[in-house]
């Protein structure tokens, strides 16, 4: 793609984007900015969301005001970053990210920036610090239709890589050299897919074919980087998409390397699972109910989990402790590429421990299992399960129906059985 010097500026009547759509907040720190002699322009994918009818997840800003002047101008501001420095400013809960235009390339002819740049031997940027004007900050953006800005001087949109025809096809295309950009920052690559899944965009050939090269450099990527991007993949409200993709882009294994294997060796049942799985982790998100990452590591970690104990258990032994040596194996494997924070490495070994657990109905030991702390997420678990065709009896049907029921029937359907067949007996000798 050729750069384009000369942007095409967009005036308000020609666009959709509107201030009626835009965060107060949002907005608030655009005019101060603009008041305060600044550029101030609303940038990334709240201006791409918006043009395309979409509620934005966040509000980005850049600015030509730099990290310390936009710290003074805003008591309510951190500045944070090492690898990027920019401006938190705080509204409450809200949080509106002000980052200073960037410069993707040192230009020798500038010498009103600062350089403070480093790349690695693969050319991946472990530091970019190099401040300039939105011309500059264009060609570091990674998608064109992320490069567009909503400018707060006079409601018009700056448009350098012609993204404004890219929403309209729907194309996602990396701007600048596609190699060069993966392996600037290898993310870039499940990004793509992201936003493909996400906005239903396809991936421009030429941006698409170097991800079946470059695969690999995923390796090198930060776990806990891979976890922030791992949750936006996967829930994004298009789980399920997002799996498609990183199969047919063979980038699975570089995320989770034993649910690439279990799919690439044919596991089906494992295959209905995780689809079942990821379609109701979306189901609930676009209802907008709350999902945990510990259901997702749960599911994406179960075949390797689940064969594991089994093997275990052939070695003799005992189911518990089988269940808990597998998934203090297949965990400590998982967080060699991506961080699970405890909190929900915690949540994911009670959802698998409690699986063998729905076979007992009766007694202490199924009331303990119904008031279990989480006992509703194995249980989600469970039933998605038995719908893969893993669970050979009806305990989704019967652990479904006992949740409908009040205390002192569960109470009664959980007696002991010991205590029903004795009951049963004294009866037929009363007749
Ligand atoms: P969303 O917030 O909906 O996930 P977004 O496009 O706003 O999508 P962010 O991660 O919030 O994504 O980043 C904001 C903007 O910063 C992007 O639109 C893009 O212009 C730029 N950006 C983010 N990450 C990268 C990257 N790895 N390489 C280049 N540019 C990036
Ligand atoms: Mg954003």
């Amino acid at each position: 793609m050729a750069k384009i010097t000369q942007p095409k500026i967009i005036p308000r009547p020609e666009h959709a984007v509107s201030r009626d759509n835009i965060d107060d907040t949002a907005l608030k720190v655009l005019y101060r900015l603009h008041k305060a002699g600044y550029r101030a322009m609303l940038v990334g994918g709240g201006v791409r969301d918006l043009l395309l009818g979409h509620a934005p997840k966040d509000f980005d800003i850049a600015t030509d005001a730099l990290p310390e002047d936009v710290k003074k101008l805003f008591s309510n501001s951190r500045l944070i970053g090492r690898r990027f420095r920019l401006a938190h400013v705080f509204f409450g809960r809200d949080i509106i990210e002000v980052a200073t235009f960037r410069a993707s390339q040192v230009d020798e002819n500038k010498n009103d920036i600062e350089v403070d740049r480093a790349h690695d031997d693969s050319g991946r940027i472990l530091r970019d610090n190099v401040y300039g004007q939105l011309e500059d900050d264009v060609w570091r953006r990674d998608f064109t239709v992320n490069a567009l800005y909503y400018d707060i001087a006079d409601f018009s949109i700056v448009d350098y890589t012609s993204a404004m025809d890219d929403i309209k096809n729907k194309v996602l295309q990396l701007i600048g050299d596609p190699q060069t950009r993966y392996r600037e920052d290898p993310v870039r690559m499940l990004r793509a897919i992201r936003f493909a899944a996400k906005l239903g965009f396809t991936i421009h050939h030429d941006s698409e074919q170097p991800i079946f090269e470059l695969g690999h450099l995923l390796a090198d990527i930060p776990p806990a980087r891979l976890y922030d991007e791992v949750l936006k993949l996967f829930h994004s409200g298009q789980g399920v998409v997002s799996l498609q993709l990183l199969r047919k882009y063979d980038l699975l294994q570089y995320l989770f390397k034993s649910a690439d294997d279990a799919l690439k060796q044919g596991n089906e049942q494992f295959e209905t699972f995780i689809h079942l799985a990821l379609e109701s982790t979306d189901k609930r998100i676009n209802q907008g109910k709350p999902v945990t990452p510990a259901f997702l590591f749960a599911a994406m970690l179960w075949a390797a989990v689940d064969k594991l104990s089994e093997d275990l258990k052939q070695s003799g032994e005992p189911g518990t402790i089988a269940m808990q040596n597998a998934s203090s194996m297949v965990l400590s494997q998982q967080v060699r590429t991506i961080t699970i924070p405890k909190r929900f490495s915690m949540v994911a070994r009670d959802i698998w421990q409690m699986q063998h657990r729905f076979k007992f109905r009766h007694g202490r030991r199924a009331k303990s299992l119904l008031m279990h702390k989480k006992f509703r997420a194995a249980y989600d678990f469970m039933c998605i399960r038995s719908k893969a065709g893993e669970v050979n009896d009806d305990s989704c049907e019967w652990w479904t129906r006992i949740q409908t029921l009040g205390p002192q029937e569960q109470d009664i359907l959980l007696k002991p059985a010991k205590a029903k067949a004795r009951k049963k007996k004294t009866a037929s000798k009363d007749k």
